[in-house]
């Protein structure tokens, strides 16, 4: 049965909470954002009244302070944020229990068993929207489609204070007119390339030759775009509520001492570990390796990392510094575990540099994961892992 999936989006979310708090600040041209002096720091949320001027989140600072002179810049005040979060979403549970956390201000609710105790789509989704208006005085937009993916283009096409709703199998025709940038994982760097090619809409897109895209993108790079183009996307909602640290641990079927033998399982939890994690709508800032030695002494190695992050290669990059402590030890290895902890909400906080690189791995995963959704987590394997001599598997977020 096709579900139908709604995406809800908090308006300029830092912004309207501040300005929720501090009436004063309503009508003006507000910035949420990092640390001024620190030349990564970046614009977490900008008000309407500021994004007249040019000001956009994951712009620099420096270029916000350019754009908008007289601009109230503030810095985030995390806590509250979370607070205002956790309050919405006993909001969102009074439309369903099947809910999950895309980030911070975002959530995607399954309404597919609940429409019928508000009447229609419509009369669900308004119910939402004045509910959190009422409490926290703040606007959302709403976007309803059979997936994930088309019910946040829809949210984002309507913003702000909107709502949309794509009946299914319109989803196509809803993408077609749109460009290519609007797709997730379409920033300006994979824009400009499909630019090169005369690509401008999701419609081009979707009927560009594989060839094509194929020369220019990869393999893998291409299936994202394809799906995307299409309107295929993930309809998968499995939880509510975040885990406080997502793990995984493996038991070699007997201990090994081999390293190299050892790594590529590793690898293969973390990938389980990333993909749990981004279907959270999570990032993490703690990576742990954990081993057990053949005479059942168990060491845990961990590095705690400067800019949170969901993404496979870099939650790898970590664990192999830690293989040099863990190899210290020269014993045989029973069972390794990966956990991931200090866990918050995505909060768009983009990295400035490497941003081409960050996009290109984003990409893939997204890729990855709507390809998990549908045919399983083993569907697909990213990099070199390796399964057997493996005796149990054990997850435990
Ligand atoms: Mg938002």
């Amino acid at each position: 049965m096709t579900k139908r999936i709604l995406h809800i989006d908090m308006d300029a979310f830092f912004a309207s909470v501040e300005m929720a708090r501090n009436p004063l600040l309503k009508g003006k041209p507000l910035i949420v954002g990092g640390n001024e002096d620190d030349l990564r720091s970046v614009v977490a949320s900008a008000s309407y009244e500021a994004r007249k001027f040019g000001v956009h989140s994951a712009m620099p600072i420096v270029q916000a302070k350019r754009l908008c002179p007289n601009g109230i810049f503030m810095r985030c005040s995390q806590g509250i944020y979370n607070e205002v979060c956790h309050r919405i979403q006993i909001i969102l549970e009074t439309a369903t229990p099947v809910i999950q956390m895309a980030s911070i201000d975002e959530a995607n609710l399954d309404i597919t068993g609940s429409i019928h105790l508000f009447g229609d789509e419509e009369k669900l989704a308004r119910h939402l929207k004045k509910s959190i208006f009422e409490q926290e005085h703040i606007s959302c937009t709403i976007g309803v489609a059979s997936n994930k993916m088309v019910a946040k283009i829809a949210a984002n096409e309507s913003k702000p204070d909107g709502y949309l709703s794509i009946p299914n199998g319109h989803e196509r025709l809803f993408l077609a007119p749109l460009a290519v940038g609007k797709l997730p994982g379409v920033g300006p760097h994979t824009q400009d390339a499909l630019e090169s090619l005369g690509v401008l809409t999701i419609k081009q897109l979707a009927e560009v030759p594989e060839q094509i895209l194929k020369s220019k993108f990869g393999e893998q790079g291409i299936l994202s775009l394809q799906y995307a183009a299409l309107g295929v996307g993930s309809d998968e909602i499995t939880r509510r509520g975040a885990p406080k640290s997502i793990s995984r641990e493996t038991t070699f079927l007997e201990d090994i001492a081999d390293w190299l033998a050892i790594e590529p399982v590793i690898f293969r939890l973390s990938e389980h570990c990333a993909h749990t994690l981004r279907s959270e709508g999570l990032e993490t800032k703690r990576i742990t390796l954990k081993v057990r030695y053949s005479d059942f002494s168990t060491k845990s190695f961990s590095k705690t990392v400067d800019d949170p992050t969901a993404l496979d290669v870099d939650i790898i990059a970590v664990l192999k510094e830690l293989f040099f402590k863990a190899k210290v030890r020269r014993a045989r290895v029973r069972l390794v575990g990966v956990n991931l902890s200090k866990l918050s909400y995505n909060q768009h906080q983009l990295r400035l540099f490497n941003r081409e690189k960050t996009e290109k791995w984003e990409r893939l995963y997204e890729a990855v994961d709507i390809m998990r959704g549908k045919m399983g987590f083993d569907a697909v394997h990213v990099g070199k892992t390796l399964e057997g001599r493996v005796k149990k598997d054990r997850s435990d977020s």
